[in-house]
């Protein structure tokens, strides 16, 4: 990557297929933006970054908080704590199937990158009650991004707080597995302010590069997350970061990315490059559709793929 400009023509010819995607509406909050957005940064390991498209907006980061919520879990717990309760495998299912959860012995949700998974995760958070485990959490992203204002959208997390049945279903359905402890009802609260959290693609990308550098901070050169946790987050964004889209999206684009059904697409070039993008028009699958055009042109001229 050269230039902005260079980034804004590729974001123009990936913007086109904007129109075929949907904005999500089951949080009633996240409907009302607008499906032909399509912004992003590259942020580069060397603190340089390129921008393209409306890069300042921000938007709640959805199921790209899942990465986060797990990285800070396996810090606090450690992996064989954490992996007593979720798996590391694929589902071939969309994210909020309760399907496996019932026919899979012992039940356990197949990974954390799926919302029973994940919700199992933030249950696993440290803190002697709600305020600390959320402080706990928001302090551990503001480091990441370098940014201490990053806070919580209040009106989405209300918004999928009043209408999560589907997500209380699967916590309830742990709960009776002995896979979560505690008041669910405390744990969705969590949850979705976890969803919530807002940024915009600059610090989504700065966050990438803490992962494209295995954890250290590109500026002060700190080690912000132990470097096998980034290794285990890496992988899981391979084998499942994309949804049941994630094995096509290895073969088009190659990198550990997880998408967010807010639109947005966090992605991680390792060594290179940390990558933020917002496009809240997505596909069947839930996936930013034209986010996702824009990695498969940006991987073909730039050799991203890992593989
Ligand atoms: N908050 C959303 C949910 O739990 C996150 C899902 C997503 O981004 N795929 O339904």
């Amino acid at each position: 990557m050269q230039s902005n400009k260079e980034l804004q023509l590729l974001v123009e010819k990936a913007k086109r297929f904007s129109k075929d995607g949907k904005v999500a509406d089951y949080i009633p909050a996240l409907g009302k933006e607008d499906g032909n957005d399509l912004a992003i940064t590259i942020y580069k390991t060397d603190n340089s970054y390129f921008h393209a498209g409306n890069f300042e907006k921000k938007f709640t980061l959805q199921s790209i908080s899942k990465v986060l919520s797990l990285a800070l879990v396996l810090m606090d717990r450690g992996e064989d704590y954490v992996f007593q309760k979720v798996g590391m495998e694929p589902t071939g299912d969309p994210f909020n199937s309760i399907a496996k959860l019932e026919t899979l012995k012992p039940s356990k949700p197949l990974n954390p990158m799926i919302n029973a998974g994940a919700l199992a995760v933030t249950n696993m958070i440290k803190g002697k009650d709600l305020t600390e485990k959320w402080e706990r959490l928001i302090q551990f992203v503001r480091a990441l991004a370098n940014d201490q204002q990053i806070t919580y959208n209040e009106e989405v997390a209300r918004s999928e707080f009043e209408t999560a049945h589907l997500n209380r279903a699967l916590c309830f359905f742990m709960k009776q597995n002995n896979i979560i402890e505690g008041d669910v009802e405390s744990l969705i609260d969590l949850y979705t302010k976890q969803c919530a959290i807002e940024m915009n693609c600059y610090d989504l990308a700065r966050i990438g590069a803490v992962f494209a550098l295995n954890g250290f901070d590109p500026d002060s050169g700190e080690r912000l997350i132990p470097e096998h946790i980034v290794r285990i987050c890496k992988t899981f964004m391979v084998t499942c970061g994309m949804y049941n889209a994630s094995g096509e999206f290895a073969i088009k684009v190659g990198v550990p990315a997880k998408s967010g059904v807010s639109g947005g697409i966090f992605a991680v070039v390792p060594n290179r490059y940390g990558i933020g993008i917002f496009g809240p028009a997505l596909d069947e699958k839930g996936n930013s559709i034209a986010g996702l055009k824009l990695l498969e042109m940006l991987a073909n001229e730039f050799e991203f793929s890992i593989f």
